[in-house]
């Protein structure tokens, strides 16, 4: 960032070398002068802090490049990536210049500066650490995407065929469908009771999705899975696994893609549970969500139920599915 002062500076400095006129050059703003070292110090200060709260494990470093991401020009997104890996308790210069190697990352850069994919390598190399030293206590797995790309199906799939993940059953204003079981699929719930959920902090995230519905994680059957070692998998949607990010930075977030977007379409006005009016509501909404895959941690293409619900347990790194006929 340009130091306010510095051009001024410069400017006078310069000319007064290049003509002797050193007498006749304007007085250098001595309070921008002030207030840009001010700044300057401040900033490096506030990159102090992070590093030494990093070190003392108050701030998670995966918190800090979320941050970095979020707002490359900020603190966080100042610290080079040189300095931050050196603050993580237990690496040091020669274990922080193999990470660089390995992960394709230059000593040069900052952490708001990193492309997506050294983003994301530097993310599995932080959680795979974080991991091994049992500062995780277990995963927690967003599964997000567009409407009708088969989040559902896949996530069923999980239930039914990966007993060691537990599912979370959402809460929802929504009516229950043909088929649906209270307690299984959703908690069915009015207006009121979600109300009542969202005032006593029982909902660890909530959203009005398509807006229509509510639609909210609650969140003691998460931590209680969490304490017992067991995986949880959330089938959500975008605005809720961004205030999951936000909450809880270590979850992986992955993001369920279709073939095509024909095929979207397709699955989408093939199943038939919308009305017209809302299938296009949907669509609509599904454009911006295709639009935030970026975001993500990983990505998966759901061409086949079995093989995405695969992927995606393998990104939770856990025991496979006991094989089926
Ligand atoms: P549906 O009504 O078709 O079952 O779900 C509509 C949308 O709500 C889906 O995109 C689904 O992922 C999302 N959803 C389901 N449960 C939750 C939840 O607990 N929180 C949030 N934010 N979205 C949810």
């Amino acid at each position: 960032m340009a130091e306010p002062g510095t051009s001024e500076r410069n400017t006078a400095e310069r000319s007064a070398s290049e003509n002797g006129t050193a007498s006749l050059r304007p007085a250098p703003p001595e309070v921008d002068r002030a207030a840009a070292s001010q700044a300057a110090v401040a900033a490096r200060r506030a990159r102090a802090a992070v590093k030494a709260a990093i070190a003392r494990q108050e701030l998670s470093p995966l918190t800090v490049l979320d941050r970095a991401t979020a707002e490359p020009d900020g603190v966080e997104g100042r610290l080079r990536v040189t300095e931050f890996l050196l603050s993580v308790p237990a690496i040091g210069t020669t274990k922080m210049q193999d990470a660089l190697r390995t992960l394709a990352i230059s000593p040069a850069k900052r952490l708001g500066g990193l492309g997506r994919h050294q983003r994301l390598r530097l993310r599995d190399y932080l959680i795979d650490r974080e991991a091994k030293a049992g500062r995780l206590k277990n995963h927690l797995v967003v599964l997000a995407g567009p409407t009708a790309v088969g989040k559902g199906t896949v996530s069923t799939y999980i239930r039914e065929n990966y007993p060691d993940v537990l599912l979370s059953v959402s809460a929802t204003t929504r009516a229950p469908r043909p088929g649906e079981v209270d307690g299984v699929n959703y908690y069915f719930v009015d207006d009121a009771e979600f109300d009542r959920m969202i005032a006593e902090g029982e909902l660890l995230e909530y959203a009005t999705v398509h807006n229509a519905y509510r639609y909210g994680t609650p969140r003691k059957p998460i931590e209680r899975a969490l304490e017992e070692g067991k995986s949880v998998l959330l089938e959500i949607d975008l605005q809720g696994a961004r205030s999951v990010r936000a909450a809880m930075p270590e979850a992986r977030l992955i993001f369920l893609l279709p073939p095509t977007w024909e095929e979207l379409v397709r699955r989408l006005i093939g199943r038939g549970t919308e009305e017209p009016a809302e299938q296009q509501r949907r669509l609509e909404t599904a454009k911006v969500e295709l639009a935030a895959q970026d975001e993500f941690d990983h990505r998966v293409v759901n061409t086949d139920v079995a093989d995405a619900a695969r992927e995606v347990v393998d990104l939770m790194k856990i025991r496979a599915a006991p094989s089926r006929p």
